[in-house]
């Protein structure tokens, strides 16, 4: 069937066939209408405004998910623990990875009867200047740590120290920001520990050597990956990142709710669907995705869709998704989204639409959005960097790609072979399940807590 556009380029050429000697005679382009799809269409109305915020889950919630027998396991773990209590420390309530995940680890540990409490540090624009440039500075990015930048760091984590109490039994500090309140530390009191989330593969020696005096006096350290850790004379253990199956990001979606969401943002389910879900940054590789979803599509019939977000307030940000619209040129079959940071049910509608949903990042911290698309059964194709061959077990649980051309060979090959990708894409989900879910985040902490309680009382009063 000719499409009505097809029409339109007949009748124009038709007319100026009739009409030869009046060839040079420019024909006026006709008026071209607003983008039915593809890139350029506006964003609906409906994701302008950010949603109420949903009510938080209860443990019995998670049975349908997890099983009557894991949740016993955690009602079990935590029985020795009743009396006892967590606090948890990090450096901001929203935003960011570490405050969304406390918002739901903090009410479920408490449900299992071990008050969790959670306390956030404080500080001025000068001390979290510093920290960020800490953070990157720990990421390997060049850095020169002046005295003045020490100082403002120590002075505002005792300021912080006089501020907050520490009578639980376990002191849990989150990341570099707080990491000096461990001076509270009372011997034989508290057992502290300190969760890093970061990457301190490739830190900047400075920053580390300045940081490391502290770290060194808590009971053990948690890190999100082998790759991760440093040499330490405490124990250190492996705690992967999680993802909550009842958030709006990841909760099961009715059918009606993903189509609305599909029309929306005009893309069109009867077709392949292969989507990316990223912020518009270079590490992401956006552009290589385009050029892969090209020359797949040489074989297959597929639409790519690249929702990303950020790129509004970040002028980084901007520049890829400039770069990934030239890339894209005037394909209807890309659809490019740059979503506002509350849009969790719009992301998770597009990935269970998904038929393929890729992640070809070249540095990866963890790479939630592989372990969001696992969990929702998605044939899955990520580069072989940083957390991610930890989720992907290639040709098992999802395939690994090096290359634009491998990313591409692999679109090819799961869009013609239903079967395979189908199974792998059950194991995907079945290895979220069993390692990186909040519920087995749950039951870690009590595993942890009662490891330490245990060495506490071994250790006797003193230390
Ligand atoms: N995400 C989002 N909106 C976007 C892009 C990403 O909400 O426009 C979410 C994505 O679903 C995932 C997280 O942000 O939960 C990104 O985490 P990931 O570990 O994949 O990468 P990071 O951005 O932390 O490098």
């Amino acid at each position: 069937m000719k499409s009505q556009s097809e029409d339109q380029h007949a009748a124009i050429t038709n007319s100026t066939n009739e009409s030869q000697t009046k060839a040079e005679v420019a024909v006026p382009e006709p008026a071209r209408p607003e983008p039915a799809r593809g890139n350029g269409r506006p964003l609906p109305a409906s994701v302008l405004t950010p949603p109420p915020p949903a009510p938080s889950p209860h443990l019995d919630d998670y049975r349908n998910i997890i099983g009557q027998g894991l949740l016993d396991s955690l009602r079990f773990l935590s029985r020795d623990l009743k009396g006892k209590s967590i606090k948890m420390v990090n450096s901001t309530a929203v935003g960011g990875g570490v405050a969304e995940m406390l918002n739901r680890l903090v009410p479920l540990l408490s449900e299992l009867e071990v008050p969790t409490h959670w306390d956030v540090i404080t500080g001025g624009n000068d001390f979290f200047e510093v920290t960020k440039a800490f953070h990157n500075a720990l990421h390997g990015s060049s850095y020169h740590l002046t005295r003045a930048a020490q100082e403002i760091f120590l002075m505002y984590n005792e300021q912080n120290r006089e501020r907050l109490q520490f009578g639980e039994d376990l002191v849990v500090i989150h990341d570099p920001q707080p990491v000096g309140l461990i001076r509270s530390r009372e011997k034989g009191k508290a057992s502290w520990v300190w969760r890093c989330h970061i990457d301190l593969s490739n830190p900047d020696a400075r920053v580390w050597e300045f940081l490391r005096p502290f770290v060194e006096q808590y009971d053990a350290a948690i890190f999100s990956s082998q790759s991760f850790a440093r040499q330490l004379p405490i124990p250190q253990y492996l705690f992967y990142p999680c993802i909550d199956p009842l958030s709006e990001k990841n909760k099961d979606l009715p059918d009606a709710v993903v189509q609305r969401i599909c029309d929306d943002f005009g893309i069109d389910r009867s077709r392949p669907i292969v989507t990316q879900v990223s912020r518009f940054d270079r590490l992401k590789d956006p552009v290589g995705v385009v050029q892969a979803y090209k020359l797949a599509k040489k074989y297959v019939d597929c639409q790519l869709v690249l929702a990303g977000g950020g790129a509004s307030d970040d002028p980084e940000g901007a520049a890829v998704l400039q770069e990934v619209k030239e890339a894209a040129g005037n394909d209807p079959d890309i659809i490019i989204l740059d979503l506002p940071p509350w849009c969790a049910l719009e992301i998770n509608a597009i990935q269970r639409a998904s038929t393929i949903v890729i992640q070809k990042s070249l540095k990866e911290g963890f790479g939630l959005t592989v372990t969001e698309a696992l969990w929702k059964g998605k044939p899955t194709i990520a580069g072989a960097v940083g957390g991610i061959p930890n989720q992907i077990i290639h040709k098992l649980t999802g395939v690994l790609v090096h290359s634009v051309e491998g990313c591409a060979f692999q679109i090819r090959y799961l869009l013609t072979h239903p079967d395979f990708a189908k199974r792998i894409g059950s194991s995907g989900r079945e290895h979220v399940k069993e390692n990186f879910l909040m519920t087995t985040n749950v039951k870690r902490w009590l595993l942890l807590f009662r490891i330490l309680e245990r060495s506490k009382s071994r250790r006797g009063p003193g230390r």
